[in-house]
């Protein structure tokens, strides 16, 4: 069984954290916000007061944070994990944070330390069911090390060399953006024609946009939207895909637009609701 440091315990490194602990490994943990790390005590965790003291004498150290300036805090801000972690010890970093800043990451921890970037697919129901699709960048020996442990919260996937698991990442989620505009707009088509809004789900429930609708009709049915990946992280999701192409000499005019109609719901209000608010914002 390995010994674990886990930093970050929000809505997914919170269901990530229990289930290492349910497989019997020795877990040290840490979040910012020290109340959120009781559940996890309870489970059978240490509690570190640090992320350093989460990550020394750790053979994989876990960050799962919301972005690139929260890991740039965790990892190298005072008694971040750069100041605990040991030489032989792996660095999976987890979060969504884009190629720069984990290949940056990579370069700026301590001598020995190997880092796989291994972000995830799939939100806090498949975090808690060891269901995430886990997109993997770094070297094959790395990759070994720590498949054991990625297998338990779902299935890793070697995708290259250390920076393509989260380049991986944006590609994937740039998909997401289009897929909830296009479900708001033809909602709103659909309404504003007269059709019933059941008859509308229940056809659309057979197109292409299905697969996105029955994950989230509950919520646009009932108008409620409990959060499983908040709206704010989306729409930083779609400006680190905005920012990679721009760097590769490419504008997707499409992802800017998604971009910004998620930027517009946040100021609406609904930044810390699930992503699918979107849709509800999208209603006229
Ligand atoms: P979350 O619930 O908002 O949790 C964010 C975590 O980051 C919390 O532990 C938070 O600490 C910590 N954090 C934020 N700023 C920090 C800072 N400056 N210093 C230290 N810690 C900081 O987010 P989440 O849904 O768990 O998502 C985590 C990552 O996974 C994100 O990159 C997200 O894009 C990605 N992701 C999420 C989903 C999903 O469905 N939720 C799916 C795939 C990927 P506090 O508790 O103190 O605020």
């Amino acid at each position: 069984m390995a010994r674990i440091g886990f930093c970050g315990l929000g809505l997914m490194g919170t269901p990530m954290a229990k289930r290492l602990i349910h497989d019997g490994h020795g877990l040290a943990v840490w979040n910012r916000t020290a109340e959120k790390a009781e559940p996890l005590r309870e489970a059978g965790a240490e509690v570190a007061a640090t992320p350093a003291n989460a990550a020394r004498g750790r053979d994989i150290v876990i960050t799962m944070v919301a972005d690139g300036p929260a890991l740039e805090e965790v990892l190298f801000g005072e008694d971040g994990v750069a100041a605990g972690i040991g030489a032989g010890a792996i660095l999976v970093e987890m979060s969504t944070v884009g190629r720069d800043a984990a290949l940056d990451a990579a370069e700026r921890l301590p001598a020995g330390v190997e880092m796989l970037d291994a972000p995830v697919m799939g939100s806090t129901p498949r975090a808690e069911a060891g269901g995430l699709q886990i997109l993997v960048g770094g070297s094959d020996e790395a990759f070994e090390r720590a498949r054991a442990v990625l297998e338990v919260l779902g299935t890793p996937r070697h995708v290259g060399e250390r920076g393509a698991g989260a380049a991986m990442k944006l590609v994937m989620n740039s998909t997401l953006g289009a897929l909830v505009m296009a479900l708001g707009e033809s909602i709103s088509l659909g309404t504003a024609l007269g059709i019933d809004r059941t008859v509308v789900l229940d056809a659309l429930e057979d197109s292409y946009l299905g697969p996105l609708l029955k994950l989230k009709r509950e919520m646009i049915e009932s108008g409620e939207y409990p959060t499983q990946f908040r709206l704010s992280l989306a729409a930083k999701d779609l400006r680190l895909v905005e920012e990679a192409a721009a760097d590769a000499g490419l504008e997707l005019r499409g992802i800017t637009l998604a971009r910004q109609m998620f930027d517009e719901a946040a100021a609406a209000g609904r930044s810390d609701q699930d992503y699918a608010a979107l849709v509800a914002n999208l209603q006229r």
